[in-house]
């Protein structure tokens, strides 16, 4: 396999210096490898040749078989165009060339048999084709089955490369013998384990599938393949961090925790918020240094788990942190904890940005002395000028806020790495947590607090505006508070931000007898904290605001959450707005402004936010919508998720099948030095090392 990708693709029969420029350039084919491995995004059926007469409606692509009746040119400049009239006996029918005008002309004859590929479009009663596939009729051919259509770039369609131009390319691969001779990747037992087909014959098979059977199991073998060394990378770097980096020592459940529990804690836990703290307390009792990952919807009770999981490090004579991505989160958290810390006697500070320098200087003496127990803050908190005394637990919120950096820096606050929880309200779904956090341990709350009423979610259209904003007035008079948000795509946005002005406007008149603030992104942070201020107080009843107000704001007497333009917003993201409400015991409502003409997958969208208040199941929703790289939260991840055939959003059993024959490989062979292991070894260092370096990622 790596002798493939030493082969540069200039040197294969048909390409050159010039074309392995460009393929380098658009498709990041540089090598042999490359090329073998860039496979066909879907497939064309070639075994049927139509009749011209029996061409009706819509068609897809087609082939014909029959004869040029003669080329006429047409127009000059870039205005000129080959026209040819083809018939197969039953009927005529157009065909057309915008360039490569002459050069067309010279290679194709009339009175010759050819076999014609393409999709005819139907104007003014006839059909034509634009830019067919054009080969000489071979009578003793047979019928060609399933062809593989190649992704293209624009600039390669200019230069006249084709998706048969790679098609050709990847013939003549195949048929060299350092092709033919590849060694499979994956040890015999596996292959028969799984019923894998080889990876040769996979290879030839994604490119020229025999029939409809051998295509699915070569795709099932490549995809089984890359997911498995992604997994087997994942799995073992985490056994290697496990191995080497240990972790301080919760041995005891002190009275701290069992004090809160007892005697403070306003309600039972559920069952889920129970489970997870079990999970946490054994990797805390492990040796181990924990790195956890706290998935639960929005309102599932995650900052009582937080806050419990700090009680155990206090209990052992350490401190906790935790971060928060905004200052209005982190002074959200500090109001909540330091009262449930102030019950039972334990000391909590905040610090942000804007903590003055007298208050700080006190907290930093308060650290180092060990008198503080708890720090709340923001990024602040991990400025190299932030000593702790003994911290043993970092808890993040919202996590796909902070960069990997900035949580590496906190493992180095003490001399043994603390231990890092980190939480977050995007759900990840499964198959992706597995391969994004896959060195992470994940820990879901999947229960909501009993006694919540789901959101009921309405779409409306722009016509029903006024009725809507009689049902604002009403829960507005019932003493409740109103989110109104307008998107705000861009910063650069100017008209998004006209809108939200005029919005603003509109509200203040239409609701005279209420206080309306105003927040988005541009505002300075200082301004932004006073505006959010007026509403979590309840000075204000109405929010008109963008995005911003997505993460973690808790204002249980809002009931209701309208959000204009909503066909702009990603499904993840109109969640996380819609969990802003039903925070509180009422009733609450989400309202979702559209447009009433809407793109299928548009309305699809819209129409899984009215039907399921279940954030697991946006959320997939959401990545078979979107696909995997673009879901929100991922980008920042940092880990690039490029996989050539696999889908993380339709193939999650394959994954799990994967994943679990890695997890045997490295207990079989957690050094992999059997012959099988360092054969798996080597293919891992040929993918990975100039790719992600995982260690990197915590
Ligand atoms: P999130 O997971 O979104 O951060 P919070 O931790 O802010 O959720 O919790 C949301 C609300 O639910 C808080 O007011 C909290 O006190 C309450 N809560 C948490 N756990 C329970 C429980 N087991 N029973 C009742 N209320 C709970
Ligand atoms: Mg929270």
């Amino acid at each position: 396999m790596n002798s493939l990708a030493k082969l540069d693709i200039k040197y294969l029969r048909g390409v050159g210096p010039k074309r392995s420029e460009l393929l380098a350039k658009e498709l990041d084919i540089h090598t042999y490898y490359d090329l073998l491995y860039y496979f066909p995004f879907r497939y064309v059926d070639r075994s049927t040749v139509h009749r011209i007469s029996d061409l009706q409606g819509d068609m897809p692509y087609i082939q014909l078989r029959g004869r040029f009746l003669a080329f006429t040119p047409q127009g000059e400049g870039a205005r000129r165009r080959l026209n040819a009239l083809f018939t197969d006996g039953t009927g005529t029918i157009e065909v057309v060339w915008f360039n490569r005008v002459k050069a067309i002309q010279e290679s194709y004859r009339t009175g010759v048999e050819y076999v014609i590929f393409g999709k005819p479009q139907l104007f003014k009663n006839h059909y034509s084709i634009a830019h067919p596939e054009v080969d000489l009729y071979n009578p003793s051919a047979g019928p060609a089955g399933l062809q593989g259509v190649y992704n293209l770039t624009d600039k390669l369609r200019n230069r006249s490369f084709t998706s048969r131009s790679i098609s050709k390319l990847v013939e003549t691969l195949l048929e060299m013998p350092v092709v033919s001779n590849i060694k499979d990747t994956l040890p015999g037992w596996l292959l028969s384990k799984r019923k894998l087909m080889p990876l040769a014959e996979s290879l030839v098979n994604i490119h020229r599938p025999t029939d409809v059977a051998s295509l699915q199991r070569a795709q099932f073998r490549l995809k089984y393949e890359e997911l498995f060394f992604l997994q087997l990378n994942i799995l073992r770097y985490v056994k290697s961090r496990n191995d080497k980096l240990p972790g301080m020592v919760f041995s005891r459940v002190g009275s701290y925790f069992m004090d809160f529990y007892n005697n403070h804690l306003q309600f039972s836990l559920t069952g889920a918020q129970k489970r997870v703290i079990k999970e946490i307390r054994a990797d805390l009792g492990s040796g181990r240094q924990m790195n956890r990952l706290l998935q639960g919807d929005v309102g599932s009770g995650k900052t009582i788990v937080a806050f419990m999981t700090m009680l155990l490090a206090i209990d052992n004579g350490f401190q906790a942190c935790i971060m928060a991505p905004t200052e209005i989160l982190a002074t959200q958290h500090y109001r909540t904890i330091s009262e449930m810390a102030g019950a039972i006697g334990v000391s909590v500070a905040l610090l942000t940005g804007s903590t003055r320098k007298k208050e700080r200087d006190s907290i930093h003496e308060r650290l180092t002395n060990g008198e503080l127990q708890i720090l709340v803050g923001t990024h602040a908190l991990i400025e190299d000028t932030v000593q702790f005394r003994n911290l043993a637990l970092a808890v993040i919120d919202e996590q796909h806020r902070f960069g990997v950096a900035q949580r590496a820096k906190l493992w180095r606050k003490n001399t043994v790495a603390p231990h890092v929880l980190v939480m977050t309200a995007t759900p990840i779904p499964r198959t992706l947590a597995m391969t994004v956090y896959g060195d992470l341990d994940v820990s879901v709350i999947d229960e909501l607090p009993p006694g919540r009423k789901p959101v009921n979610t309405y779409l409306r259209y722009e016509e029903d505006h006024e009725k809507v904003y009689r049902f604002v007035g009403g829960e507005l008079k019932k003493g409740r508070q109103a989110y109104i948000v307008y998107p705000l795509i861009e910063e650069s946005e100017k008209s998004d931000l006209k809108a939200l002005e005029e919005g603003y406007e509109l509200i203040k008149e239409t609701f005279p007898h209420y206080n309306v603030c105003y927040v988005h992104g541009r505002m300075k942070p200082a301004e932004k904290d006073y505006q959010m201020g007026l509403f979590v107080s309840g000075k204000a009843q109405i929010l008109v605001a963008t995005t911003v107000i997505e993460v973690g704001v808790n204002v249980p007497n809002a009931s209701v959450m309208l959000i204009e333009n909503a066909e702009r917003f990603g499904l993840s993201q109109l969640h996380q707005l819609r969990g802003r409400v039903g925070r509180g015991a009422d009733q609450s409502y989400c309202i979702l402004m559209s447009k009433y003409q809407l793109s299928r997958d548009t309305r699809h969208r819209l129409e899984v936010m009215t039907q399921t208040s279940d954030g697991f199941v946006v959320a997939e929703e959401d990545m078979r919508l979107r696909g995997p790289g673009d879901l929100e939260g991922t980008q920042q991840s940092g880990i690039p998720i490029n996989l050539r055939i696999a889908s993380l959003a339709t193939d999650g059993q394959i994954l799990q099948l994967a994943r679990d024959d890695a997890e045997d490989v490295l207990t079989a062979d957690p050094e992999l030095s059997s012959a099988d292991g360092a054969a798996l070894d080597r293919e891992l260092r040929f993918l990975f090392d100039k790719n992600v370096n995982w260690s990197r990622i915590s």
